[in-house]
């Protein structure tokens, strides 16, 4: 029986790497509801729109084209905007543009039709509450803001850039505080999500707390 997996929770709390693993081993497929949100920080920077001016923001989105392929390569238009969507400016700004309710019906919709059949995981901040109200299995990941910003730092090294820990530290609450108290679907759990702290897990021993939770949903289904 394939199922739709939701995993929410604060910046950086590994959601993205977790649903890369458990679709690799489930076969499934992994939406990154972020970078979608990313993805529309970046056009308003490309375009030089300020993300706090609401319907400039909406004009631009809907004079451009989002394209999410399954392997997650992500189109504005016909440039792939993987990469550049990571640059820690538009963290913030993308934290900014999601308070923008008809930014969030727009992608909200694009999420819904991509995972109208099941084998899909989405992360985010709204897909328990929101997106996917009627996914099988529900996470909310958390960890310690010191963790995830030390994870955040190794992270980027590994890929050759380097990032001061004081500075992402400081993002991360930033874009917590902001994404939490927000009036357009909050960053909140679902109350049938399962609550997972992996401030001292390993990346395998979430994925298979994770593979457990599914394994007990679908003999119960
Ligand atoms: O997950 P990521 O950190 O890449 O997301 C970037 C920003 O997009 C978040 O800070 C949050 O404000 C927003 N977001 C959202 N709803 C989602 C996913 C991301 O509001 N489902």
């Amino acid at each position: 029986m394939r199922i739709n997996i939701a995993i929410d929770g604060p910046s950086a709390a590994g959601k993205s790497s977790v649903a890369d693993k458990l679709a690799e081993r489930l076969g499934y497929i992994h939406l990154d509801t972020g970078a979608m949100y990313r993805t529309v920080a970046y056009l308003c920077d490309i375009k030089n729109i300020d993300v706090n001016d609401e319907k400039s923001v909406v004009k631009a989105l809907d004079e451009a084209t989002i394209d999410v392929k399954s392997d997650g390569t992500i189109y504005l238009d016909d440039e792939v905007v993987n990469d550049k969507i990571r640059d820690p400016k538009i963290s913030m700004q993308a934290s900014t543009v999601s308070k923008n309710p008809q930014v969030r019906a727009r992608l909200v919709a694009m999420q819904q039709k991509i995972a109208t059949s099941k084998g899909y995981i989405l992360d985010g901040r709204d897909i328990g509450t929101v997106v996917l109200k009627d996914a099988e299995v529900k996470i909310f990941l958390v960890a310690d803001a010191l963790e995830r910003a030390k994870r955040r730092v190794n992270q980027q090294a590994q890929k050759g850039v380097m990032l001061d820990l004081d500075e992402v530290l400081a993002d991360i609450n930033r874009r917590d505080l902001q994404d939490t108290n927000r009036a357009a679907s909050p960053l909140k759990k679902a109350d049938d999500a399962y609550l997972i702290d992996s401030s001292f897990l390993t990346l395998d021993e979430v994925v298979d707390k994770i593979l457990e939770i599914i394994k007990e949903k679908v003999k119960e289904g």
